[in-house]
C-alpha cells in the first residue's frame, strides 16, 4: 500500500454504573469491524475506548452499594472489558475516565477555555434536596405531570403524554434520593460559551465530518440559536474539581469526550511509535473518527468541536451516528426478557453468531436495527452455518477424501477466480463506506457461486 492512513476511532465510552447489553453491543461490533477491516488494508489505525466514570448516578449507586465510587468503577471496569474481549472487540486500550491523565487533559482544557474567554459564570436556581444536602439532576425528581397529572413522573419529561417541561414545573415534587419535597436553591455555574462558536460550526457541520440527517437536525439549532453550555455541578459529586473553584466539579459530559484523548495518551506514554501531538494538533494530517449512538450527536457535533476548536486542537474527521438496538420490532424490555445482557448471552451462543448478524443488517444511516430472534437463528444456520462455513468444511473433505490431501498444481476455472479477485475492491468500498450489510450481500452471493462449483 502505497499511502498509508494514520487513524485514530473511537467508540462511545459506557457508563460505569451498570453491565454491558446487546444494545451498547451494536456500536462496539461496528466499530471493530471498521478498525480491523482500516488494519487489513495496512493502515496505522488506532482504536481506544474507556469507561465513563463520573457523575451523581454512580456517586449514589456507589452509596447504595456502601462502597467507594472508586471501588465501583474498578470493578465494573473488569467486567466491561470481559465483555468486550469475550465478544472479540479489539482495543487497542481501555481505559477510564476518573484518570491522571483525563484529569490533566480536562484541566489543562479547561483553564486554556477561561483564559480564551469562553467560560461564563452566573447565578442559577435549582432543585435541592435538603435531607440530603444535594442538588438533584432533572432524573432525580419525580412528581405528578403538571399536564396529565399522572403520578410518579420523571423530572424532564411524562412517559404517560409525552410533554416536556423543568421539574420544578412537576406537581408534588420528591428527591428520589431521600423521598424528602425539594426546595429551590440558588448556585453559581460555570458555562462554556458555545454561542460563539456558531459560524465555525455552521461551516464544521457541513464539512462532511457529518452523516447528513445530523447536519440537517443541527441546521434547526443554528436558526433557533446556540445556547451557552451548564460545565459545572456543586458538590457532593463524583469527578475532577474545577481548579479555580473549589467545591464545583466538571460536569460529567465535560470531562467524557476528553476521556477519548486521556485513553490515547495513556497509550502514548507507553508506545514509541504512536505520537499524542501528532494526532490532536491543529493541523494534523492524521484522522479522528468517533462511533456513537444516536443520543448523543449534540456532545460530539457541537460542544466537542467547539471544546477543541477553542482549545488549539483539531476537531474530528468524521462522527458517525447509529440507530438503537430493537428486540422482535420493539424496544429492549425487562418485563419481556428482551433486556439481553453481553454476558448472557455469551453463556449461551457463540459472539460470531451476533456479530455476524449485526453486520448483516448494518448501514452508514441511523436507522434502528431490529434484533429478530428468528431471523437471527435463521441467518446464522443458513449463512454461517449452511453456506460459508459448510464450504470450507466440504472442500477439505474433498481434498482429503478424493484427492489425496492434494491441491491442484493449476486454478481449473481461472474466470472463477478472476471474479473473485475482482471483487475485493468493491466489498472494500462498502467497509470503507460503513454499509456492512452490501459487504456481506456480495461475500454471500461469492459463496453461493463457490458452493455451486
Ligand atoms: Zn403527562
Amino acid at each position: 500500500m502505497t499511502s498509508e492512513r494514520k487513524i485514530l476511532v473511537t467508540s462511545a465510552l459506557p457508563y460505569a454504573n451498570g453491565p454491558i447489553h446487546l444494545g451498547h453491543m451494536l456500536e462496539y461490533i461496528q466499530t471493530d469491524i471498521w478498525v480491523r477491516f482500516q488494519k487489513q488494508r495496512g493502515n496505522t489505525c488506532t482504536y481506544v475506548c474507556a469507561d465513563d466514570a463520573h457523575g451523581t448516578p454512580i456517586m449514589l449507586k456507589a452509596q447504595e452499594r456502601g462502597i467507594t465510587p472508586e471501588a465501583m468503577i474498578a470493578q465494573t471496569k473488569i467486567e466491561h472489558m470481559a465483555d468486550f474481549a469475550d465478544f472479540n472487540v479489539d482495543f487497542d486500550n481501555y481505559h477510564s475516565t476518573h484518570s491522571d491523565e483525563n484529569r490533566e487533559l480536562a484541566t489543562m482544557i479547561y483553564t486554556r477555555l477561561r483564559d480564551n474567554g469562553h467560560i461564563k459564570t452566573r447565578v442559577i436556581s435549582q432543585l435541592f434536596d435538603p435531607e440530603k444536602e444535594m442538588f438533584l439532576p432533572d432524573r432525580f425528581v419525580k412528581g405528578i405531570c403538571p399536564e396529565c397529572k399522572s403520578e410518579d413522573q420523571n423530572g424532564d419529561n411524562c412517559d404517560a403524554c409525552g410533554a416536556t417541561y423543568s421539574p420544578t414545573d412537576l406537581i408534588s415534587p420528591r428527591s428520589v434520593v431521600s423521598g424528602a419535597e425539594p426546595v429551590l436553591k440558588d448556585s453559581e455555574h460555570y458555562f462554556f460559551d458555545l454561542p460563539a462558536f456558531s459560524d465555525m460550526l455552521q461551516t464544521w457541520t457541513r464539512s462532511g465530518a457529518l452523516q447528513d440527517e445530523i447536519a440537517n437536525k443541527l441546521a434547526e439549532w443554528f436558526e433557533t440559536g446556540l445556547k451557552q453550555w451548564d460545565i459545572s455541578r456543586d458538590a457532593p459529586y463524583f469527578g475532577f474539581e474545577i481548579p479555580d473553584a473549589p467545591g464545583k466539579f466538571f460536569y460529567v459530559w465535560l470531562d467524557a469526550p476528553i476521556g477519548y484523548m486521556g485513553s490515547f495518551k495513556n497509550l502514548c506514554d507507553r508506545r514509541d511509535d504512536l505520537d499524542f501531538d501528532e494526532y490532536f494538533k491543529k493541523d494534523s494530517t492524521t484522522e479522528l473518527y468517533h462511533f456513537i449512538g444516536k443520543d448523543i450527536v449534540n456532545f460530539h457535533s457541537l460542544f466537542w468541536p467547539a471544546m477543541l476548536e477553542g482549545t488549539g486542537f483539531r476537531k474530528p474527521t468524521g462522527v458517525f451516528a447509529h440507530g438503537f438496538v430493537t428486540v422482535n420490532g420493539k424496544k429492549m424490555s425487562k418485563s419481556r426478557g428482551t433486556f439481553i445482557m453481553a454476558r448472557t448471552y455469551l453463556d449461551n451462543l457463540n459472539p460470531e453468531y451476533l456479530r455476524y448478524y449485526y453486520a448483516a443488517k448494518l448501514s452508514s444511516k441511523i436507522v434502528d436495527l431490529d434484533l429478530n430472534l428468528e431471523d437471527f437463528a435463521q441467518r446464522v444456520n443458513s449463512d454461517v452455518v449452511g453456506k460459508v462455513v459448510n464450504l470450507a468444511s466440504r472442500t477439505a473433505g474433498f481434498i482429503y477424501k478424493r484427492f489425496d490431501a492434494k491441491l491442484a498444481s493449476e486454478i481449473s476455472e481461472p474466470a472463477l477466480l478472476a471474479e473473485f479477485v475482482a471483487a475485493g475492491d468493491t466489498i472494500a468500498q462498502y467497509y470503507e463506506t460503513r454499509e456492512f450489510s452490501k459487504a456481506i450481500k456480495e461475500i454471500m452471493a461469492l459463496a453461493d457461486k463457490a458452493n455451486a462449483y
